[in-house]
């Protein structure tokens, strides 16, 4: 296929390199005359890279980089025929990108597709711009774009079938999957990312832990590659709040996407994150960037006697009275410590919370009241840490980080399900391969079990009082069925 690709940045040329790769003829083009040149230095570049290591072949490669053709202006005629496929990776701007389209509706004939690849316009916005709304979709591709083996296909409202069709069937003969995704807010990945983001820094808000603790929970505990203030830092928070932002305002407001308040202030002081050496970590000569030393809690008693409130699958208990001496260990789930004191009638200063979602990974999870003493904390980080565990003490709250960090995500995604977005299974892809989880967020759901994650959900929302953790339907009526999250809507006459 003959695909002019126009925006030579950092999406562009990522675009370009993937479709000759793919064995595409991909003309370029961008409005500053020395930035395909730069664009196609950067392909040769990077195909040269990976022949080195074998793939793509050095013949392919080399043909790749023939099929590479410079335009000096994406509304030029071209050498060879018309392409069948304009993809536009533009600057952000709905005025910037619809005067493009309309520009090139002029100079390219009818029949060639128009996609843009857009993070947070609205397709349907954008087409209404056009002599032929039709004739456009979004293509979603996400940085760097060879390597991120997605893209998000979007058609609009005024989306002719066949235009949604072309794409995803370009998208997925180069081996990436293509997941289409209605024309709302974030598209799918974006909003799906929510999930994570909204719910560390509402953490962080309450003071239940600093970034670095709760980084090396949602490590360790969740399986997650990078903790969400790593990955704030890495995408910079500049980028992460407006989109939280856009979501958030392009859903009404909806609670279970609420930002922070945290974040306006760190983007106006420029603590966007690794891009400006500072973020919730320092970067830099001599920084320890995201991966402070862990601080450790020093000189407790391993052996002081421990009761466990309630199931012990980890086997932690050393005693079964709460009496004497003994620690009090609480497994919460979507409760708090405190409850759990008040209404047992525990010993307040030597009772801790454990998260149960812990026990089974490397790092234990403590939590600790303000009327927990500190040599029980001390002692109590002693006797979890025995058998070599890391240990991370959190200060009380509904639930735990991991808890929180998991219900939300969940939630956020049965509410894309349940909105008719995408597909159960394509959004269970398209965050795996977007956001690289070790699971799509609904079998994530599904391995935790639909009942327990509507009991956790619950939990939250009466023990806070916040309809961000009010359970969606979609997520409390499989619970109900006995059913997995990933049961997909019945069919019903329209
Ligand atoms: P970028 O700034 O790296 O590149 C944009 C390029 O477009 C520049 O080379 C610029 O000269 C050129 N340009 C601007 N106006 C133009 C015009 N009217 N005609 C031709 N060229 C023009 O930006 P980017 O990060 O590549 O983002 C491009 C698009 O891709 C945006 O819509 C962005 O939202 C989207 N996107 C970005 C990412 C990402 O991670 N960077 C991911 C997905 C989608």
């Amino acid at each position: 296929m003959r695909i002019r690709v126009v925006g030579a940045g950092t999406m562009g040329r990522g675009i370009a390199q993937w479709a000759v790769t793919a064995g595409h003829t991909v003309e370029l083009a961008d409005a500053r005359p020395e930035a395909v040149p730069e664009a196609v230095a950067f392909v040769r570049s990077m195909l040269r890279r990976a022949a080195e290591k074998g793939r793509p072949a050095p013949a392919d490669a080399d043909r790749a980089l023939e099929a590479l053709v410079e335009l000096d202006s994406p509304y030029a005629a071209g050498s060879g025929a018309a392409p069948e496929l304009v993809i536009e990776a533009v600057v952000e701007d709905l005025d910037v990108k619809a005067e493009l389209f309309t520009g090139l509706e002029r100079v390219l004939p009818a029949s060639t597709v128009f996609a843009t690849n857009t993070s947070s316009l609205s397709v349907t916005r954008l087409g209404a711009r056009l002599t032929d709304p039709g004739r456009l979709a979004g293509l979603h591709f996400f940085n760097p774009v060879p390597l991120m083996r997605l893209a998000e296909v979007v058609p609009g409202a005024a989306t002719r079938q066949e235009v949604t069709a072309l794409l995803r069937s370009l998208v997925e003969g180069t081996g990436h999957r293509a997941v289409t995704v209605a024309d709302t807010p974030g598209f799918l990945v974006n909003h799906a990312g929510r999930g994570l983001v909204t719910e560390a820094l509402a953490l962080l808000e309450e003071s239940v832990a600093g970034p670095a603790a709760l980084d090396r929970v949602a490590r360790d505990v969740l399986g997650l590659r990078m903790g969400p203030f790593e990955l704030m830092d890495l995408t910079g928070l500049d980028v992460t709040a407006s989109v939280m932002e856009t979501v958030w305002t392009g859903f009404c407001h909806a609670d279970r996407l609420r930002p922070s308040y945290l974040t306006a202030n760190r983007v106006a002081a420029g603590l966007h994150g690794r891009k400006t050496g500072a973020g919730f970590y320092t970067y830099g000569d001599g920084a320890a960037g995201a991966a402070p030393p862990e601080p450790r809690v020093e000189g407790g008693d391993p052996a002081r006697p421990l009761t466990v409130l309630g199931d012990d699958p980890a086997g932690l208990a050393t005693t079964d009275r709460p009496s004497g001496s003994a620690l009090v260990l609480v497994p919460t789930w979507g409760t708090t410590v405190a409850a759990a004191v008040a209404g047992s009638g525990l010993p307040a200063d030597r009772t801790l919370g454990v998260d149960p979602l812990s026990l089974g990974t490397p790092r234990r999870v403590l939590a600790v009241t303000a009327a927990t003493g500190r040599a029980a904390v001390r002692d109590a980080v002693a006797v979890l840490g025995r058998d070599g565990h890391a240990v991370t003490v959190v200060r009380d709250t509904a639930g735990s980080p991991a808890q929180r960090l998991l219900a939300s995500v969940v939630n956020v995604a049965t509410g894309i399900a349940e909105r008719g977005i995408a597909d159960p299974d394509d959004i269970d892809t398209a965050v795996t391969l977007g956001l690289g989880y070790p699971r799509g967020p609904l079998a994530w759901g599904d391995h935790v079990g639909p009942a327990r994650m509507l009991a956790l959900l619950r939990a939250l929302h009466e023990e806070t009082g916040d309809p961000r953790y009010r359970p969606t339907p979609w997520l409390t009526h499989r619970a109900a069925l006995g059913l997995p999250l990933t049961t997909p809507m019945p069919p019903v006459p329209e």
